[in-house]
C-alpha cells in the first residue's frame, strides 16, 4: 500500500500534512498534522506515522544534527570573512591604482 493511500484526515476535513519532527526526544520521525496552523484556526490534528525511535538512535540523530548546524554556522562566518577581506582588497587596489596615476 503507497503512503499516499494511508493519508489521515484532520478534523477540519482536509488531508493531513506528512511532517518530520526535529525536537531532541524524536529527531527525524515522521507524523501527520493538520495544514492549517493551530493559530490560523486548525484543529491541531497529531497522529505518528513513524514507530518511536530508541533512544540511542535519537542521541545520535540529534548529535548529528548537531554537528551539522555547527558546521553551517562556522562556514557561514567563514564566508563573511572572505567577503570583508575580497573588499578590503578591492579597495587596496583601488587606491594603489589611483596613488599611481596621480603620482605619474
Ligand atoms: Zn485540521
Amino acid at each position: 500500500m503507497s503512503l499516499k493511500a494511508r493519508v489521515d484526515s484532520c478534523r477540519c476535513g482536509h488531508e493531513c500534512q506528512l511532517r518530520t519532527s526535529w525536537t531532541p526526544s524524536n529527531p527525524g520521525r515522521r507524523f501527520y498534522g493538520c495544514k492549517i496552523e493551530k493559530d490560523k484556526g486548525g484543529c491541531n490534528y497529531f497522529k505518528w506515522v513513524d514507530d518511536e525511535f530508541p533512544s540511542q538512535a535519537n542521541r545520535v540523530i540529534w548529535g548529528l544534527l548537531n554537528r551539522v548546524k555547527a558546521f553551517e554556522e562556522e562556514r557561514a562566518r567563514a564566508r563573511t570573512r572572505w567577503k570583508k577581506l575580497a573588499s578590503i582588497t578591492v579597495l587596496m587596489l583601488i587606491i594603489w591604482v589611483c596613488y599611481c596615476v596621480v603620482s605619474h
